[in-house]
């Protein structure tokens, strides 16, 4: 295992935690499996500390993460701001796990940030903005949940999890890496699974709840979206692929129901990139850019220079305020710029 933070870091991390008794663990706009997990093995972590932990996250998350202890509980903030808007309000430690920058808490940004509390954040996004009394944060990391361990470890608490914590832990390191499939060479990472596996965690199960449950609306989508709507610009090696709202509404597509089709044609030999835009469901006029790539082709220097967003080397995203036929004119443009990357060429 894997130092995450010095020991005055450490010190100063448990001093938080002692003096703290209403915490609040954040995490980022449209959360995923890495956000999501981390938020509540730490939630479940805290609670056994005898605090009182609650996970505020800026919007729900997809239906698919449901199963995860404590799933139930999380508080999303938008649609429910006046019970939520208090808790933030009122809290005396915010734990802000799986993001790098106070813009990625999104509707909850102003709140936390007005609220004069200590911060700590756990992460493992490039860059991390300056602005918690403890960071520790790790790109090298394929997710939250493994920064995790790794503290935990640290704090001896590692091998004393229970079982909730660790199937939380597993099934963040799981979404963000693929089922371990990508991000997730480094050997260590099976070190922190073995840890967990020995807290009793069901892996098998933790996969099937996650990649098995999908409705027969969705894998009519995908069926659609594969046949129908996915373009190759097979002499760059990319893929791009669209998602309307009306596409939505005529297929039911429910919350949760895209995530994964971005790396689908991923699949497909040879494929470097892969770009999926979607129209936004809540707000006319944006569209929502989700990148995935191989080997060393840097999704996140495309997504800040073309999409006003950023991300890992090969998961990034973004979003452009404009129709969709506007925001594939951008992808052009985009593919046009990194084409002698994407061809292969220095
Ligand atoms: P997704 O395609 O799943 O929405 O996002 C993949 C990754 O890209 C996220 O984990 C996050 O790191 C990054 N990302 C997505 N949207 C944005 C954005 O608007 N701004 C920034 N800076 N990063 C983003
Ligand atoms: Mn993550």
């Amino acid at each position: 295992m894997e130092k995450v933070i010095d020991d005055g870091g450490l010190g100063r991390f448990r001093a938080l935690i002692a003096a703290a008794q209403r915490i609040v663990v954040c995490g980022h706009v449209n959360p995923d499996g890495d956000a999501v997990g981390s938020a509540l093995a730490l939630q479940h972590w805290l609670q056994r500390q005898g605090k009182e932990c609650t996970v505020v996250l800026p919007n729900t998350f997809p239906d698919f993460l449901l199963w995860m202890p404590g799933a139930k509980d999380v508080k999303a903030y938008r649609r429910h701001e006046a019970e939520v808007a208090p808790i933030i309000e009122q809290a005396d430690l915010f734990v802000i796990a799986d993001l790098n920058s106070p813009s990625r808490l999104m509707d909850i940004e102003t709140l936390v940030m007005a609220n004069p509390a200590p911060k700590v954040m756990i992460d493992h996004h490039m860059s991390p903005a300056d602005f918690c009394d403890v960071t520790i944060s790790h790109p090298e990391m394929c997710a939250t949940a493994e920064v995790l361990c790794h503290l935990f470890w640290q704090l001896g608490e590692l091998q004393q999890l229970a079982e909730a914590e660790a199937v939380c832990l597993y099934a963040g390191m799981m979404c963000d890496t693929g089922a371990f499939t990508y991000a997730s060479t480094r050997a260590v990472i099976y070190e922190c699974v073995s840890h967990l596996l020995a807290r009793g965690i069901d892996k098998d199960r933790i996969y099937r709840n996650v990649y098995y449950t999908a409705s027969l609306a969705r894998l009519r989508l995908q069926g659609y979206m594969l046949y129908v709507n996915l373009r190759m610009r097979k002499n760059l090696h990319a893929a791009v692929m669209t998602l309307t709202n009306a596409e939505r509404r005529r297929f039911g597509v429910k919350n949760g129901d895209t995530e994964g089709l971005v790396n689908m044609p991923l699949q497909i030999s040879g494929t470097r990139l892969s770009i999926f835009l979607t129209e936004d469901t809540e707000l006319e006029g944006l569209v929502k850019v989700s990148l995935r790539s191989v080997d060393d082709f840097p999704c996140n220097k495309m997504a800040e220079e073309f999409f006003g967003g950023g991300g890992h080397l090969n998961a990034s995203g973004g979003k452009l305020y404009c129709s969709m036929d506007e925001a594939l004119k951008v992808v052009d443009r985009a593919l046009q710029k990194y084409a002698p990357l994407l061809k292969g060429q220095v």
